[in-house]
């Protein structure tokens, strides 16, 4: 975990500018964005992967998306996409589990 790039960022070992942060996560700019908005909404608490979530984080996983929902509304953004990639079959590179919000708009 503490190799975890995304524990480093969420911890400030590694400077990253918030959008939004709250108790249970934090949204930041992806470093390599893949469309007009590229940002990533990721857990405070550390799971690994969708494929590894414990009993109780489905609480954060449902936060997760209603941060999603919030972001689209203060963005202004008509439309968007939400992706999780799961294991490295899945083109997950960071093993720290987020959420992409993708769109062309913003
Ligand atoms: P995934 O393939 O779902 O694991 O996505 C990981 C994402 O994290 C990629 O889109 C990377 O561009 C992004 N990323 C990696 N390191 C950083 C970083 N230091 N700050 C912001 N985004 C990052």
């Amino acid at each position: 975990m503490n190799d975890c790039v995304f524990c480093k960022i969420i911890t400030s070992e590694i400077p990253c500018k918030f959008l939004h942060e709250d108790d249970k996560c934090v949204v930041f700019k992806d470093i390599h964005p893949k469309d007009n908005t590229h940002l990533l909404i990721v857990p405070k608490k550390h799971i690994h992967s969708i494929s590894e979530m414990e009993d109780g984080d489905e609480k954060i996983a449902g936060h997760l998306l209603h941060v999603a929902k919030k972001l689209g509304q203060d963005l202004g953004l008509s439309g968007y996409k939400l992706q999780i990639n799961v294991g490295k079959d899945g083109g997950q590179e960071i093993f720290h589990l987020h959420v992409h919000l993708l769109s062309k708009l913003g």
